[in-house]
């Protein structure tokens, strides 16, 4: 189940399925104080000062519990690599320069906080657990429409399993995320997901609309790719928020495109042991 807390003046989501700490942003609260930025704007280049963005950051830390200095976030390339990171790693991208892109990371360290960004793509945070419950090992993927129908979130199972044996139960929370009510596409993304998950996922995750277009459901296909990959439905837990539906409480994309000529924020989603 998920959950909103606010804490001062910012609100982010948690999951109750996951041990780890961990936080999926909104756009409520913090001093970015453009149109479109307006809120907690967590992303450098669009539109806030890097000092505005490091200070919604050190909110979000607050209010969230982790340290704003320790977060990996890099620019994001829509890619399917997910990376381990050390605390070696910590701050790059926020407080050090990025060194590099990336859309995954996974961790058995403590010291480093995994950070993906979003607005309209799916954020996925997932935690590996030994027998006895411990979480022995965290992950945390930027999944558009292209990581997802690429196998970014399994190939962040398959991390975890490398790590840490292939015996871990692997528990996942997918974040507030464009819906199936408005990730509208053209034929050729159904025929990119077609090729890379096959027809049955497509299937059960497109729908055709009137206007010739399909309507996408992300979140359905990480779930279903998910099982694929021996996650039980019962270890997946997943917001089930409209980002493009609810642009007071996130930004998103989609929605920037047609209302501000896709100015907008970005979102954060973290992770850490
Ligand atoms: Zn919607």
């Amino acid at each position: 189940m998920f959950v909103y807390r606010q804490i001062g003046r910012v609100g982010y989501y948690y999951s109750t399925l996951l041990q780890s700490k961990h936080a999926f942003s909104t756009r409520i609260g913090g001093v970015s104080a453009t149109p479109e930025t307006a809120g907690l704007n967590l992303a450098y280049g669009r539109g806030d000062d890097d000092a505005t963005v490091l200070e919604n950051l050190k909110l979000f830390a607050s209010a969230a519990g982790f340290d704003p200095e320790r977060v990996i976030s890099l620019p994001q390339v829509h890619g399917t690599d997910v990376l381990y990171v050390t605390e070696d790693d910590a701050g790059r991208g926020y407080v050090r320069p990025a060194y590099g892109t990336g859309d995954g990371y996974v961790t058995d360290r403590e010291g480093v906080t995994l950070g993906v960004k979003s607005a309209d793509c799916v954020p996925v945070l997932l935690e590996a657990r030994d027998a006895d419950g411990g979480v022995l090992a965290v992950a945390a993927v930027h999944a558009g429409w292209r990581g997802t129908a690429g196998g970014i979130v399994p190939n962040a199972v398959r991390a975890l399993r490398k790590l840490c044996g292939n015996d871990v139960a692997i528990y996942v929370a997918i974040g507030p995320c464009i819906g199936a009510c408005c990730f509208e596409v053209e034929r050729d993304c159904v025929d990119e997901f077609e090729r890379l998950c096959g027809k049955e996922i497509v299937d059960a995750c497109f729908t055709k609309a009137q206007n010739g277009k399909y309507f996408g459901d992300l979140v359905k296909v990480n779930r279903l790719l998910l099982h694929d990959a021996g996650v039980p439905d019962a270890q997946i837990d997943a917001a089930n928020i409209c980002t493009c539906c609810n642009p007071e409480d996130f930004f998103s994309h989609r929605y920037a495109a047609k209302h501000t000529n896709g100015k907008r924020g970005t979102m954060l989603s973290v992770i850490w042991k």
